[in-house]
């Protein structure tokens, strides 16, 4: 029977990797004190394309976080960080509060609500049976079932002028 032994986290860094190497990583870039690294997703940034004030990203490290809305574990790894840095022009300071998929949904609550905004400035009288029909989704996903009252009406309005098209298509 073999035994598993517990390997100490100063032997499991990065062996490959020497003690000045490391050193010269995480000093690359202040910010990554204050994170866990994976200091085998390693790349090198071309500083000339990044905004900063206090300093650089000499190199682009894979980080460890915890999404701040759903917990779970995930990985800001050095590919995404070029792209952030390199391509979006972000400030170098930033790191992502919420996974990938959260990020997502956030942007898609975003597209809704901006969506439902603009259905807000039309007059209701002027919308098709579809837009009734978006609307009644837009307001049902976005407050969900707890809507108040002047949001209720209005998608009770919504869903009868839809009821009335079919019926008078049944006719
Ligand atoms: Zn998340």
């Amino acid at each position: 029977m073999t035994r598993k032994r517990k390997i100490p986290n100063y032997m499991r860094a990065t062996p490959s990797i020497s003690r000045e190497r490391e050193f010269e990583l995480l000093n690359s870039f202040g910010g990554y004190k204050y994170h866990r690294t994976d200091l085998s997703e390693v790349i090198e940034a071309d500083v000339s394309k990044q905004n900063f004030v206090y300093g650089p990203r000499g190199y682009y490290i894979t980080t460890l976080h915890v999404c701040r809305k759903c917990g779970t574990e995930f990985r800001f790894t050095a590919e995404e960080q070029q792209v952030w840095f390199e391509e979006y022009g972000l400030s170098v300071c930033a790191f992502p509060d919420w996974c990938l998929t959260c990020r997502r949904e956030i942007r898609q609550e975003k597209a809704k609500r901006k969506l439902y905004d603009e259905y807000l400035t039309d007059d209701d009288a002027n919308l098709t049976a579809q837009q009734c029909r978006e609307l009644a989704d837009l307001i049902m996903n976005l407050f969900g079932p707890e809507l108040n009252e002047k949001r209720r009406n209005r998608y009770n309005r919504m869903m009868n002028r839809i009821s009335n098209v079919d019926d008078n298509r049944a006719s």
